[in-house]
């Protein structure tokens, strides 16, 4: 019987990426690879104005320098395509259509959602406010400003098990509300996006940062009224800089343009691979070396805090 386990890369490219995305390809790649999988690599670009094509391409490169291939996607085609998200919108308007039934205009502002939520920190909970407008109302308000659309949550837990963390439960109608399907400038979701395309391009394991793990509910939901079937969910460690702060391309973390003139593919596939616990020193490596004995159990599940002095990590 063919293979049929499917990973992906799923990268935004609005930036050039940092260690912690290279740790989650790294990990997709080598979960997927060990056991003769196939990966597909999906370039998430729906915010075209903040993803400029050079990131795109700058991402590729220094997948392919790191020594991780995909099988499908971007530069070799694949019978699932296109695989930039910003060619796709045809399927996530019929996934919309799909929806309609469940979905309702929402005309808040950004301001209001902000004034009406309890300052806790978290995400705000939607508090329904365009939920029952009638027709006639909506029509009204369309004329002076364009809605998003969002999708009704029903008030009940939705629960999975997630591969590295275990069971895991969460009520939308009390964690997020009614979530946005297409924000009011006419972008689809990421929570749509990914739903869709994960389906057509027969996953079956998602690997992603446990940043995720919340929004897995949302989209197990969809999946529900899409009639999908879901992939298996793998939510690993965030990488933390010495100081505890998770990593970012705007903090000036350093980045694949600095990280490539200082260190060799093997030196930070090395390093990257003591960091999650995959071998007990920081010997340089190659990625493929890694598929032999690569096993999740010795992943741990609290984040991985960077060591100063590592791959330029000063002490602060
Ligand atoms: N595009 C997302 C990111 O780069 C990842 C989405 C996912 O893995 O589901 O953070």
């Amino acid at each position: 019987m063919a293979n049929t386990l499917r990973g992906r890369f799923a990268p935004s490219p609005s930036g050039r990426m940092h260690l912690g995305n290279l740790l989650c390809c790294l990990l997709s790649w080598l979960s997927v690879r060990c056991r003769g999988g196939q990966v597909v690599l999906r370039i998430e670009d729906l915010d075209t104005a903040r993803c400029p094509a050079r990131y795109a391409d700058a991402l590729m490169e220094d997948l392919l320098w790191l020594g991780l291939s995909w099988d499908e996607g971007p530069g070799i085609g694949g019978p699932h395509g296109p695989y930039f998200q910003s060619q796709r919108t045809a399927l996530y308007e019929a996934a919309l259509e799909t929806l309609k039934d469940q979905t309702y205009p929402c005309f808040c502002t950004r301001g209001e959602l902000r004034s009406a939520s309890a300052p806790h920190g978290r995400e705000a909970v939607y508090p329904g406010t365009c939920r029952n407008l009638t027709a006639a109302e909506a029509a009204l308000r369309s004329k002076t400003r364009r809605p998003s659309l969002r999708l009704r949550v029903p008030d009940r837990d939705i629960r999975f098990t997630d591969l590295h963390f275990g069971p895991y439960r969460e009520n939308l109608a009390r964690s997020c509300g009614d979530f946005v399907l297409r924000r009011s400038d006419g972008l689809f979701a990421y929570q749509l996006a990914v739903v869709v395309d994960d389906a057509a391009m027969g996953i079956t394991e998602v690997v992603r940062g446990a940043d995720l793990l919340s929004s897995t509910p949302r989209q197990l939901y969809l999946y529900e009224l899409l009639g999908l079937d879901p992939p298996r969910f793998r939510h690993i460690p965030l990488v933390l800089a010495p100081d505890g702060r998770r990593l970012s391309k705007r903090d000036g973390d350093l980045a694949m343009d600095v990280l490539r003139t200082r260190y060799s593919p093997e030196e930070i596939v090395g390093q990257l691979a003591c960091l999650a616990g995959l071998r007990p020193d920081a010997e340089p490596i190659a990625a493929a070396d890694l598929m032999e004995d690569f096993d999740w159990k010795k992943v741990p599940r609290q984040n991985l805090r960077l060591t100063a002095g590592v791959l330029g990590y000063e002490p602060s």
